[in-house]
């Protein structure tokens, strides 16, 4: 019997599996990855090209997690990135935070230096209308990130972690002493005992911790769900910001509404990429820290939150659906349109977007967003783009490209004991809480729980 099940390979389970055994290396640790392992994971699509629907997706399942070829931008602080703030308190929050900032550091030979918020940008943000989050920003970057990843995984492995690749845990039972997880492994049925577990599923577990939090009668709060788009332009329009504070993450109260939309996940230099979550193709962004993998657009999101009233409990399908169309419209992909096209109420054909002087940097099917993204949203989006434009002009350029839709869905939010036990000697971290939305927070978690567990 392991002491500890970890279920899913992430930051948070990876942290959570750090921390255990710094606490305690006798401790019989495992690891259930349900995709392959990080230096065999591959897309088979190849960059830029359309999806293959993988039954495991290689870009956001395997060990390192969905963070694994990401842009590895940690946000040190609890402004956005999930609520771990709210949960611990700030002091406690930032504490564990600023540990994964360590604990990364320990496994990289060339650490980046912090970007950190500037007051002058503040200013000018506000005097239009606009709020620039607060944040101290650590990049390391697609390469580094990936590297970072493997040293991290390869100490567990030294330190006697069982790091088991294409197992997919599928139930959970009570047994004495413990718990019977109920495996997949390479399509065989098996199972593994352990007196405790750490649910890491991240995003895309989210129906096995329904199914979990269902059978064991855990109360689950609805959570709201982001629509929006990817916009890409040429980098020397976002260059003061970038320059300055590397990724600039702005809110906005737009006017028609009075909905809050945020700008946020920019890549400078980066590369517009597609994301699959459950065969749905969304659009996303990164960008690598080596100056010859830069390209000549930044790229970032601008979402719409949608909070559902009532008893409505399934944000993440009707996102999925709006995808799903959106993907019917793009004959199987996402949907690129000039921003002057969307502003006319015409479609972006190959012909204008081949004279088009932003040349984009994903292949997307060319056509009109707004026969499938909701009215308000739409509202939203554009006059999130024109008050953008004060700050940065050029933003509301006709070249300007959106591609539709990037959705972000959050978990379920499981009610867990304060310490995020979710029922006797279950605990659930990351971003499959439905609490965390980035690295910093889903590692921090997993530390904190790596505690925890330990003295429980
Ligand atoms: C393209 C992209 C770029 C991103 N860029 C950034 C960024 O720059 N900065 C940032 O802060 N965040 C970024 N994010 C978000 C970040 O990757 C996530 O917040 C983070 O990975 C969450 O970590 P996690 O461990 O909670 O979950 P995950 O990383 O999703 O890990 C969960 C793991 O569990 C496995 N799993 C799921 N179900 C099972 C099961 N039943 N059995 C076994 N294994 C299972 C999955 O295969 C997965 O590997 C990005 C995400 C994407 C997709």
């Amino acid at each position: 019997m392991y002491d500890i099940a970890i279920i899913g390979g992430g930051i948070g389970g990876l942290m959570a599996a750090y921390r255990i055994k710094q606490n305690n290396p006798d401790l019989k640790v495992i690891i259930l990855e349900r995709g392959y392992e990080q230096e065999k994971r591959s897309c088979p699509a190849g960059a830029g090209q359309k999806c293959l629907h993988c039954k495991v997706c290689s870009i956001s399942g395997g060990f390192a997690g969905a963070g694994a070829f990401s842009d590895g931008k940690f946000n040190l602080g609890t402004a956005y990135g999930g609520m771990i703030g709210d949960e611990l308190g700030e002091d406690v929050a930032m504490k564990y935070i600023n540990q994964v900032d360590h604990v990364l550091e320990s496994f990289s030979d060339d650490y980046p230096p912090l970007y950190r918020s500037s007051e002058e940008l503040k200013l000018k943000c506000l005097q239009n209308n606009l709020r620039l989050l607060d944040m101290n920003v650590r990049h390391l970057g697609t390469d580094k990130n990936y590297k970072t990843m493997l040293r991290l995984i390869e100490h567990l492995r030294s330190e006697q972690v069982e790091m088991v690749s294409r197992t997919e845990c599928v139930d959970i039972e009570k047994s004495d002493g413990g718990y019977v997880l109920q495996v997949k492994h390479r399509e065989e049925p098996g199972t593994i005992e352990a007196r405790k577990i750490i649910i890491a599923t991240g995003r895309s577990g989210a129906d096995f911790v329904k199914k979990i939090c269902l059978k064991f009668g855990v109360h689950i709060f609805a959570n709201s769900v982001d629509i929006g788009v990817r916009v890409e332009m040429k980098d020397a329009i976002w260059r003061e910001f970038s320059s300055k504070i590397y990724e600039p993450k702005i809110l906005y109260r737009t006017k028609t509404f009075e909905d809050r939309t945020r700008m946020f996940c920019f890549n400078q230099g980066g590369l517009v990429s597609a994301e699959n979550n459950h065969g749905v193709i969304t659009a996303n962004g990164h960008s690598f820290a080596e100056p010859e993998k830069k390209t000549d657009n930044c790229n970032f999101a601008i979402l719409n939150s949608i909070h559902f009233e009532g008893d409505f409990d399934k944000p993440t399908e009707y996102a999925e659906n709006i995808a799903r169309n959106m993907n019917f419209a793009g004959e199987g992909n996402i949907i690129v349109q000039r921003f002057g096209d969307l502003k006319r109420g015409r479609r972006t054909n190959a012909h204008r977007l081949a004279a088009n002087s932003v040349i984009p940097t994903m292949q997307a099917f060319p056509g009109d967003l707004s026969i499938v993204m909701p009215y308000r949203a739409l509202t939203n989006i554009i006059e999130t783009i024109y008050a953008l434009d004060k700050v940065a002009p050029g933003t509301a350029n006709d070249d300007t490209l959106l591609y539709g839709c990037e959705n972000k869905y959050y978990s379920i939010r499981p009610q867990h004991d304060g310490n995020f036990s979710i029922f006797d000697g279950v605990y659930l971290i990351g971003d499959g809480s439905g609490i965390t939305r980035g690295l910093s927070q889903s590692g921090a978690m997993g530390l904190y729980v790596g505690d925890h567990i330990c003295r429980d």
